[in-house]
């Protein structure tokens, strides 16, 4: 049986991975700090005799007993609330934790994956993001604490692999969506549908003309799943290359939600990027993959997921103060 250790195993992605990887008849190894992951994303595979949880930080050195044939690095912060929250765990997961996964792997023999980001673009000036791209990313700014751990996580990863001879892989993963999405992590999707579900106004920043594509998560997990399998050792965008402003997209949730609120503007935060679209051709080509979800499907199953929580988790507030997003 091929065994392998997912990191931040209880967050959006990582749970989804978890599932995927016991489907596919695998012994999962899940590893979460659990300071933004959620313990219930996995609890419904507490009881399966080929899971395991270990609560752990992955900055500090990890050790996982036995065999591994795969490792997934999944752990971090991921939406700008949190990386001005705790930007040192942030900066620390993306430099630290890769390294210390990378010499696991290294141990083990095992092939790992690790999750890079569209923010490696930072506030694009090419369009759509190829893999080609170099970026252009503010090294200080609130989001530089995510953009650069993650860009010195690709390039530890590519030396691992260069000087090693490391079987490693990269995903740059865009805009993803789903069920298990974090209600309050002030992130654009849970953040519109919580406003429409409490029945208030939907914030958009900024002027609302900023782009994003969303990725349906079972599109993200199919995209990982075999870039994971094939033999490319560069960069590969997975996402979804349709493109939406936030504005449409707000007057897209009214009409889902049926909600009579209305939109509001707010500031846009410091370095947002304007516009984001995956350049998918090398998936295409390399991992013979494109997504299949369409938003409007995915949407009605993101909806009814947060429909689906407890009242008093939609009416706990995490971020009540976007001002200290905006600051700086
Ligand atoms: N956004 C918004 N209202 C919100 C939250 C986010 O208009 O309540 C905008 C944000 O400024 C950005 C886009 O939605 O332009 C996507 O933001 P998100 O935090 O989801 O992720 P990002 O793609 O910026 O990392």
């Amino acid at each position: 049986m091929k065994r392998i250790l997912i990191t931040g195993a209880a967050g959006f992605i990582g749970s989804h991975l978890c599932d995927r990887f016991i489907k596919e008849g695998y012994h999962v190894i899940g590893m979460d700090n659990l300071i933004t992951g959620d313990i219930r994303n996995i609890e419904h595979l507490f009881h399966l005799e080929h899971f395991e949880f270990y609560h752990h930080d992955v900055t500090k050195f990890v050790h996982v007993p036995g065999k591994l044939d795969y490792i997934l690095h999944f752990a971090s912060p991921a939406s700008p609330i949190d990386y001005l929250k705790i930007p040192i765990q942030t900066l620390k997961v993306g430099s630290l934790g890769t390294h210390n996964l990378l010499g696991l792997a290294k141990e083990k023999n095992a092939r790992i994956l690790i999750a890079s980001t569209s923010e490696v673009y930072g506030d694009p000036l090419v369009h759509p993001q190829h893999e080609d791209y170099y970026g252009n990313v503010n090294t200080i700014g609130p989001r530089g604490v995510y953009d650069e751990a993650k860009r010195f996580q690709e390039s530890i990863t590519m030396a691992y692999h260069r000087f090693h001879g490391l079987e490693t892989r990269i995903v740059r993963i865009f805009n993803t969506y789903g069920p298990r999405m974090r209600l309050n992590d002030g992130r654009v999707i849970p953040a519109f549908i919580g406003q429409a579900l409490r029945g208030e106004d939907l914030t958009v920043f900024g002027d609302g003309k900023q782009t994003r594509s969303f990725c349906y998560i079972t599109d993200q997990v199919e995209g990982i799943f075999r870039l994971l399998m094939s033999d490319y050792a560069a960069p590969i965008n997975i996402g979804n290359p349709h493109e939406i402003t936030i504005g449409d997209f707000a007057e897209e949730i009214i009409k889902l939600t049926g909600t009579s609120q209305k939109v509001i503007y707010k500031e846009l935060p410091v370095d947002d990027p304007l516009q984001r679209k995956p350049d998918i051709s090398k998936a295409k080509e390399i991992l013979n993959w494109e997504p299949k979800v369409g938003r409007s499907e995915g949407m009605k199953k993101t909806y009814d997921y947060f429909k689906s929580l407890p009242e008093k988790e939609l009416f706990k507030k995490e971020h009540k103060d976007f001002s200290t997003y905006t600051r700086m």
